[in-house]
């Protein structure tokens, strides 16, 4: 990457107002935009530009990429993971899976995370950088052009703390959901965040109308403070008056999201109180058989302990479901394929 301008990072009117400054015609702003639709990766791939418009844009910017460096098929369903390489060397991962109504896609945010989650992968690995919002859509763009499909959900579930990158996220959100752009519906967008109060408020203040996904994987503070760090900043009561917020000013419906790690935060009491703390608040909550990540010592419960968590917070009136896993196989959670890359490369 270099100084200049990165070239999908623009809206439209930017891209329209970059080129008529600099004396192109304006219709040519939308011959671009196709092009970086379809996911070139060089300007010299753009056919129908003139050559004076190809040279202006190789010298004065860049287009953001994601090239794949790895790629995991599943054997059981569609489930693909890759793992990308950016422009700067650092690598993320994506998962794109096959749903009855489309493909939705599991997109990174940042390289690494500063959340330090102890179950998770990419917690584990530290921060190296914030995406750009241009790196998101790369992501999306890469995977269709690949497997010759249109993403037409994505969840901001992959790698890093989307709201501890708000200006990007908000910036690909804005992007994403674009006619010009890939335009996928902001409906068919989740963003999934450890739990940034003040950032969750800010996000309901855009009213974007897209999903939120918050990770709570515990019923109390005590626990919650054991697994994720954030938790110390920003206790229980206050994520949920943050949730109760977002959907009093949007109208959209909150996901929690709950790991469920043996012996942690899997009992009947635990699904009691976490019963007790959702009541009435219009939410469904995603149970996950936590991945076991290696050197955390975490294992998922047992079948007969997510029924019977399930049940709890049903029967009292909370939406509870245990998610299906799709490419099982390949389901390294989110971080590991990484790790594991970087490992064996510095085996060799
Ligand atoms: N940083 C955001 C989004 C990325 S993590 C967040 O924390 O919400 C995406 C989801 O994967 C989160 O719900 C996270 O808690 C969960 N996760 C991370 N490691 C996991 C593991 N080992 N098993 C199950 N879920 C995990
Ligand atoms: Fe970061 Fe989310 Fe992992 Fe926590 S779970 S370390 S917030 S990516």
């Amino acid at each position: 990457m270099n100084s200049s301008v990165d070239i999908k990072s623009l809206t439209s009117a930017e891209l329209k107002e970059f080129l008529t400054e600099n004396g192109f015609k304006a219709f040519r702003a939308k011959q671009v935009e196709d092009w970086l639709k379809k996911g070139v990766t060089t300007f010299d791939e753009m056919k129908n530009i003139p050559s004076d418009l190809k040279e202006f844009l190789k010298t004065r910017c860049y287009i953001s990429v994601a090239y794949i460096e790895k790629k995991l098929k599943s054997r059981y369903d569609k489930t693909v993971k890759y793992l990308f390489a950016l422009s700067g060397g650092e690598y993320v991962e994506s998962v794109v899976m096959s749903y009855k109504h489309g493909w939705s896609m599991c997109i990174s945010t940042q390289v690494g995370c500063k959340m330090g989650c102890t179950f998770c992968a990419t917690g584990k690995s530290g921060f190296s950088r914030d995406l750009t919002a241009s790196e998101m859509l790369a992501q999306i763009e890469a995977a269709q052009r690949d497997l010759d499909i249109r993403i037409s959900n994505v969840v901001l579930m992959g790698m890093g703390e989307p709201l501890d990158n708000f200006d990007n996220v908000v910036k690909f959100l804005n992007l994403v959901t674009s006619q010009q752009s890939l335009n996928i519906g902001a409906r068919h967008i989740t963003l999934s965040t450890c739990g940034i109060v003040p950032k969750i408020y800010e996000l309901a203040k855009l009213k974007l109308q897209i999903n939120l996904a918050v990770s709570l994987h515990a019923p109390n503070d005590e626990i919650r403070r054991q697994t994720m760090p954030v938790a110390k900043a920003y206790p229980m009561d206050m994520l949920l008056k943050a949730c109760r917020d977002y959907f009093d000013t949007t109208g959209r419906r909150v996901t929690f999201e709950y790991a469920l790690i043996s012996g942690v935060n899997d009992s009947d009491e635990n699904a009691q109180e976490l019963a007790k703390k959702l009541k009435g608040l219009n939410c469904h909550v995603n149970l996950i058989p936590v991945n076991s990540v290696e050197g955390t010592g975490y294992n998922k419960s047992d079948i007969k302990r997510q029924q019977s968590f399930t049940d709890i917070l049903t029967k009292s009136g909370t939406a509870a479901t245990v998610r299906r896993t799709l490419g099982s196989d390949i389901n390294a959670s989110c971080g590991q394929l990484k790790r594991n890359h970087i490992n064996n490369k510095e085996d060799k």
